[in-house]
């Protein structure tokens, strides 16, 4: 066994097969997988084994794309060919307008990663899969090359290949401790000897966390137990000539593929069970659960309705194993939060269809930095400290219930809340308030005009449209307050604190006491890594000068980790975050000035407060740091109070704006407003594909201000050009917004990606941002939106169309 590797892959399932081979693909070779029984003894042994393109986004869509070219290629390869029935084709069903809908949109979005999804009718369902019934089906999603494969083969498919590229596997060598060094580098020990490492990753399926606690971490994953059975042979099936498409059914919530002249049929039952909560006893390996098929009667009566032949032919095997789920159900690949030099790809609940692909983009990341695609929606760091074990079990349950039912945009399910609120929560609900949660944080969406009220989840505009309407006009004549709680905010101190700045942002960073500035940090290959706000607060009773770095509330570990990374020893520079001890409330709209002045002392005046101004104060008796700062596009103010005044904040903003008529709004009036004044969201608008000159923030660019991260890549970038630039846009549809993922078309060719869409209530105007090809980001041109199947209208507009000269804000 080696003593000194570049990295150390734990565990060889599929995801660690999957990681050792694209690490040599990307040029590490000397690398190496430690197992503790044999290759696939854990999840991976037993697996369905179906493999699709279907993804909720495009990275997931283009991960699992990925999967399936590179298993059609190790399948053909004929000095070690593996079982694969490619391309069987697979039916999603659907009951409800509402999933054909949906369908219709994953169709669009997919359409922009080159996979060619089809929304099918009923009959056209059972022409494709002869054994279903069409009662209670209105059609379907067809994805032509779903299919499954031979796990085990798979697994030794990798790993051969891995070998061969110098990488090597170590079996039966369970990994029992793990020590990090002062340069960051890892000793990994084993059973049968250390190995010295650059780089470990975890991938150790259900004992993810007893290798987590190895390097004192917990991971958010929980495992569910999960069944499928294997009938006998159906002579239909037998005699028809064809393999039988895959169903996956979130009617009755089980999947079912063919198994040589058979069914596999797998569930997903209501009275779910977790899976070794109090610990995995060390002999659980190439083991099963023992079987309940009891449980399941609720799914199976669905499936023997869908497919009578079910109900003539007998059972021959049970399979019941542990199945791992995060807490939003997509899987965990990438950095581990906290940790330098260390990775993670866990919590995969379809690890053989995705796992070509993770391990493909955890590589990337690995050897790279990061990865083609922007891997947030898989990212370690995307949940904060609340993802607990308790929160994940119950999230796992949630999830698991509704295994095929995806979420509708703004459905936020009830499992695990509230899991974050602040002192105003309480409040805020007994105003009516209906919350959405952003990492884990209950934050204000509308305000219901009566409890009752429950909008109609879907694609197109609900019954929201006119409660926002209203709180976006109360903004704009008057004023408006809102809590934005959770956002991300890092405390800077030390002498250092604005050369070290200067190094992460793009642009100019503000050193002036008392200024506030928003600018943009890159990645080494000068992509869009982060967005914050800077402000500049001078020494006071309250602390030494610092800066207050200031980002979205799911940034919180993604943006710690990134600063520590980049800090020198040498440096005298403190991080502290006041993420969980700080809660924001935004007073916004012409009168905000008013009624900030009936409670705070001092001069509001535009004059001694411009825009761009940082101030601490007290807002009642609350102490404070307000901030001259808008994302409403109207005078604004964000009122930064510790959260054991907030309540006493709020409620002497409420007094104050009481002659005022101030009202409270939520978050989709946010979401209209920003639209409407061209401001991006991260990671809706600003991700990692894209470099600045891409995303429209050349102003926040400054190649002449010496080295900063990023520098050299994105020189070289910007003589390249662009290859898709964002733009905003207009949508000639009254019906909904446009969706994030939908495709934009000229012909039959996609032009474009949507990243962000909203209506825009002051301009009366359905609004969506979009990388666009370059030749069609001009103001007037023109193409088509594939929206949920319908074609309509889109034009580029100029940036900002409310308020185009910032007056309002300024005033
Ligand atoms: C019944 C069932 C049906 C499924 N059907 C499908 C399907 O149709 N399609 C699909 O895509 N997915 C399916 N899945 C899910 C899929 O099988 C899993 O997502 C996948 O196998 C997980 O692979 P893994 O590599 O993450 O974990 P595992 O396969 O569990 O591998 C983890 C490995 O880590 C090793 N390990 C653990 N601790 C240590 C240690 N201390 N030292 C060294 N090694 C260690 C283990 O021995 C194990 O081999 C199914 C799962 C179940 C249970």
């Amino acid at each position: 066994m080696k003593s000194r590797t570049r990295a150390v892959v734990i565990g060889g399932g599929i995801a660690g097969c999957s990681t050792l081979y694209h690490l040599t693909r990307e040029g590490w070779t000397d690398v190496v997988l430690v197992e503790r029984n044999e290759l696939t003894s854990g999840t991976t042994w037993h697996s369905a084994a179906q493999v699709t393109n279907f993804g909720m986004n495009q990275t997931m869509v283009g991960l699992k794309s990925h999967s399936i070219r590179l298993y059609k290629e190790l399948a053909d390869d004929p000095d070690y060919p593996i079982n694969y029935h490619h391309a069987d084709g697979g039916i999603r069903l659907a009951n409800t307008e509402g999933q054909m809908q949906g369908y219709r949109h994953f169709a669009s979005m997919a359409r922009g990663m080159d996979v060619h999804f089809e929304v099918i009718d009923a009959d056209e369902c059972a022409r494709r899969h002869p054994l279903i019934s069409t009662d209670n089906l209105i059609g379907g999603l067809w994805d032509p090359l779903d299919g499954d494969i031979d796990p085990a083969q798979l697994c030794q498919a990798l790993a051969r290949r891995a070998r061969k590229a110098g990488a090597e596997v170590y079996r039966n060598t369970p990994v029992t401790a793990l020590t990090q060094h002062s340069d960051d580098t890892w000793t990994v020990h084993t059973e049968h000897g250390d190995i010295d490492c650059d780089v470990v990753v975890n991938a150790c399926g259900y004992r993810v966390n007893e290798v987590g606690a190895m390097m004192g971490v917990h991971h958010p994953v929980s495992s569910m137990e999960h069944q499928y059975f294997l009938t006998e042979e159906i002579e239909a099936i037998r005699d028809a000539g064809h393999r039988m498409p895959l169903l996956r059914c979130p009617i009755s919530d089980y999947y079912c593929r063919q198994e040589k002249n058979g069914l596999l049929l797998g569930f997903y039952e209501q009275g779910c069970k977790t899976w070794g909560m109090d610990g995995i006893d060390p002999n659980f390996v190439n083991a099963l659960c023992p079987d309940d098929l009891d449980r399941v009667t609720d799914v199976l009566e669905g499936a023997f309705a869908r497919m009578p032949a079910l109900m003539e032919v007998g059972i021959h095997t049970v399979v019941n194993g542990p199945i791992t789920y995060t807490i939003d159900g997509a899987p965990l690949v990438g950095p581990i939060p906290g940790k330098r030099n260390a990775f993670c790809i866990i919590g995969l609940r379809a690890g053989l269809g995705e796992g070509g692909g993770h391990g493909w983009l955890l590589a990337q990341q690995i050897v790279h930095g990061e990865a083609c695609y922007d891997t947030w929606c898989l990212d370690p760091r995307r949940f904060a400290g609340h993802a607990n074990v308790e929160l994940t079990a119950l999230k796992a349950i949630e999830d698991y219930q509704n295994e095929f039912r995806f979420h509708f945009p703004h459905e936020h399910r009830p499992a695990g809340r509230p899991a974050k609120t602040t002192p105003l929560t309480p409040v805020l609900a007994s105003e009516g308030a209906e919350f959405t949660v952003v990492n884990g944080w209950e934050r204000v969406d509308y305000i219901k005009p009566d409890p009752g009220f429950s909008p109609t989840l879907g694609f197109d505009f609900d019954e929201t449209f006119d409660l926002v309407a209203a709180e976006v006009e109360s903004i704009r004549t008057g004023v408006g307050l809102a809590e934005v709680n959770g956002f991300n905010r890092i405390e800077i101190t030390g002498s250092d604190r604005h050369a070290f700045l200067d190094r992460l942002f793009c642009g100019l960073v503000s050193r002036r006491d008392g200024r506030v500035g928003l600018g943009y940090l890159l990645n080494d290959h000068g992509m869009i890594k982060a967005e914050a706000t800077i402000a500049n607060l001078p020494a006071s009773d309250r602390g030494p000068a610092r800066v207050w770095y200031g980002s979205a509330a799911a940034s919180e570990f993604h943006d710690m980790d990134w600063l520590r990374q980049h800090l020198r020893s040498n440096e005298d520079v403190q991080l502290r975050s006041l993420t969980n001890d700080q809660t924001i409330l935004v007073l916004a709209g012409p009168k905000s000035r008013s009624v900030l002045s009936a409670c705070a002392r001092g001069d509001w005046s535009a004059d001694a407060f411009p825009w761009l101004s940082a101030r601490e104060c007290f807002v009642g008796i609350a102490s404070a740091t307000v901030m001259n700062l808008s994302f409403s596009g109207e005078l604004a103010y964000e009122i930064h109070v510790p959260n054991a005044s907030l309540y006493a904040a709020y409620l002497a903003l409420r007094e104050a704006g009481e002659t005022h008529g101030l009202k409270l709004f939520g978050a989709r009036a946010v979401e209209s407003m920003r639209m409407e004044k061209s401001f991006l969201h991260w990671k809706a608008d600003l991700i990692t594909e894209f470099d600045p000159f891409e995303t429209g923030l050349d102003r926040f660019v400054r190649l002449d201000k010496g080295a900063f991260v990023g520098r050299d890549a994105l020189l070289k970038r910007k003589s390249e050009g662009p290859r898709r630039k964002l733009v905003p846009l207009r949508i000639e549809s009254t019906l909904g917004p446009a969706h994030p993922g939908a495709s934009l078309m000229q012909d039959d060719s996609v032009v474009g990606t949507v990243t962000s869409g909203e209506w825009g209530h002051r301009t009366e105007m359905n609004l969506a941002h979009a990388f666009v090809h370059p030749s069609l980001a001009e103001v007037g041109r023109e193409m088509e939106l594939d929206s949920c199947g319908k074609r309509i209208g889109a034009t580029v507009i100029n940036p900002s169309p409310y308020d185009p000269d910032f007056a309002r804000m300024k005033a």
